[in-house]
């Protein structure tokens, strides 16, 4: 399962040099000279820094040190786009400290525009401490008291860039708290109002919610306004209270404004419903290392071509090659340590389908 944040498997004896990796990946994709064409994608909501140990299978009392993976699924799906050739911006708060700045300096790096990005001067950019111990116990630590991202306020909101996105894509960690969920409600109307697809991932971090029912009450108290939802299995489960992940478990959360609902399988691929066919996409069998980021390289695939075409909503063929190309993305993502180094560019796409047999 990947609850985006980059867990090191006790499988994996040593980590990769993660900072000197991820640098040569943003390099690329800065300097690869594709033109940003289409519209605009906008992702609204958290970035923020996972620290992982750099040994595997320790608590995180027991870690020697740790290693900085830059995240948070809203700016994940922002570089997904990016590197894929699209136009993004992120739009968020991150703290006015050295790691805001460098996190800022990824987007930068990646081509996402940071036009819609503020700066806390009194709170931190947030932190995740996480950890697989070896007895398989997931272990977090979250700097969240609050953090900067949890202080954006609607009057912060960078309306222009909003009124601009063919796309407003948003999670549900901006609607835990107050001033965010405000700030988050107003973009999405304000999006809506300018003719923007909207487009909802989830992403339920449940150690993040006062309670399980919370979470799943603020999760759908928007779930009517977006036209566009991707959940994976567990949040298919979560939300329904069904465990048996079928065409009638995923129906039942149909609204009359949705145009396609995705629910994400892991290995094995998806299954797609719109108003008028629904079907599954099997997965690409590769070696996954780790599965953080997958679900964001999907939906970041999936919105880069959306965006300019919404014909796919309505032609049962091209959705599925899109998300035979979206599930590549999410395959190729898992097959790398980390989510944003992981994302792939449409060149590794394209050599990845062609070496393939699906
Ligand atoms: P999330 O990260 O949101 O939980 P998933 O893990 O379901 O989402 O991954 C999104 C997509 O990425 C899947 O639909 C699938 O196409 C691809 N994917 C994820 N894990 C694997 C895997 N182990 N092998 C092949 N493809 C995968």
């Amino acid at each position: 399962m990947n609850i985006g944040l980059y867990i090191p498997h006790p499988q994996n004896s040593s980590l990769p040099l993660f900072p000197l990796q991820f640098l040569a990946q943003s390099k690329m994709a800065a300097n690869n000279g594709v033109a940003k064409e289409g519209g605009l994608i906008v992702s609204f909501g958290e970035m923020l820094i996972d620290f992982v140990p750099t040994v595997s299978g320790v608590s995180l009392a027991e870690a020697p040190g740790f290693l900085k993976a830059p995240g948070g699924a809203p700016a994940n799906v922002a570089i997904a786009v990016s590197r894929l050739g699209g136009k993004s911006a992120f739009v968020g708060k991150l703290g006015d400290d050295e790691f805001g700045h460098m996190l800022a300096g990824i987007l930068k790096e990646n081509g996402v525009s940071g036009e819609g990005i503020n700066f806390d001067k009194g709170a931190r950019t947030a932190l995740a401490f996480v950890t697989l111990k070896a007895d398989g116990d997931r272990e977090f630590m979250f700097y969240r008291n609050p953090s900067a991202d949890m202080l954006l306020t609607p009057d912060e909101l960078n309306l222009e860039l909003i009124r601009s996105a063919k796309v407003f894509h948003y999670g549900s960690i901006s609607l835990i708290v107050e001033p965010c969920r405000s700030a988050h409600l107003k973009a999405m109307e304000v999006a809506k109002d300018a003719g923007a697809l909207l487009s909802y991932d989830p992403n339920l971090r449940l150690p993040l919610w006062p309670s399980p029912e919370e979470a799943r009450e603020q999760i759908m108290s928007i779930w009517d306004k977006a036209e566009v939802i991707k959940v994976s299995d567990n949040e298919l489960e979560f939300l329904t209270g069904n465990n048996k992940i079928d065409d009638e478990c995923a129906m039942s959360l149909w609204h009359p404004n949705l145009k396609l609902l995705l629910v994400t399988l892991g290995d094995k691929g998806c299954n797609y419903y719109t108003k008028h066919f629904h079907g599954t996409i099997g997965a690409f069998a590769v070696k996954a290392v780790d599965t953080t980021g997958a679900g964001d390289s999907f939906v970041g695939a999936l919105l880069t071509k959306l965006v300019d075409d919404h014909s796919v909503l309505e032609d049962e063929g091209k959705l599925r090659e899109l998300l035979r190309f979206s599930c590549a993305c999410g395959a190729i993502t898992t097959t790398k340590k980390g989510a944003i180094p992981a994302l792939p560019s449409v060149s590794e796409v394209h050599t990845f389908l062609d070496a393939s047999h699906n």
